[in-house]
């Protein structure tokens, strides 16, 4: 990813910013210009909830290019608390430990970095909501 993409995606990369149709109620993250819904093009910004539940997820063995260093690794499709869906990587949890339905929370942490000299891009990740007990916690 070239640095000129990267920052026009920050807001949406460190904010949770995606875009709300006040005429049909749809949220779209990643942002864009259009509701596909209702056609609208008056969209507004939104700050998604940064918490939600694990809703399904997978662990990545055979990653896309620029991605070897860090597999295994999970991904996952989160319903944050205001019901958008966003697909994130999963953090801080062991892919053979890991529950759906999980609370979790968005953290900011190093998504990738190229070489040793290159870029450190960091972006949102999510982990599990750890009880006092270190357990996940699990509302019902
Ligand atoms: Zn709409």
């Amino acid at each position: 990813m070239l640095p000129s993409n990267l920052w026009r995606e920050i807001p949406q990369r460190y904010r949770l910013e995606a875009v709300f149709c006040p005429k049909c109620s749809t949220t779209y993250f990643p942002p864009r210009e259009l509701c596909t819904e209702c056609g609208s093009r008056e969209l507004e910004k939104k700050k998604l909830p940064t918490k939600g539940k694990l809703v399904t997820y997978t662990v990545i063995h055979t990653p896309p290019k620029g991605f070897e260093l860090y597999t295994p690794y999970i991904v996952g499709l989160v319903r944050l608390e205001d019901g958008t869906h966003i697909t994130a990587q999963i953090t801080d949890a062991d892919p053979n430990k890991l529950d759906l339905d999980v609370d979790v929370e968005a953290v900011i942490r190093k998504v990738k970095e190229n070489g040793r000299e290159g870029p450190i891009y960091y972006g949102y990740k999510f982990r599990p909501i750890l009880n006092a007990n270190g357990a996940p916690e699990r509302k019902c």
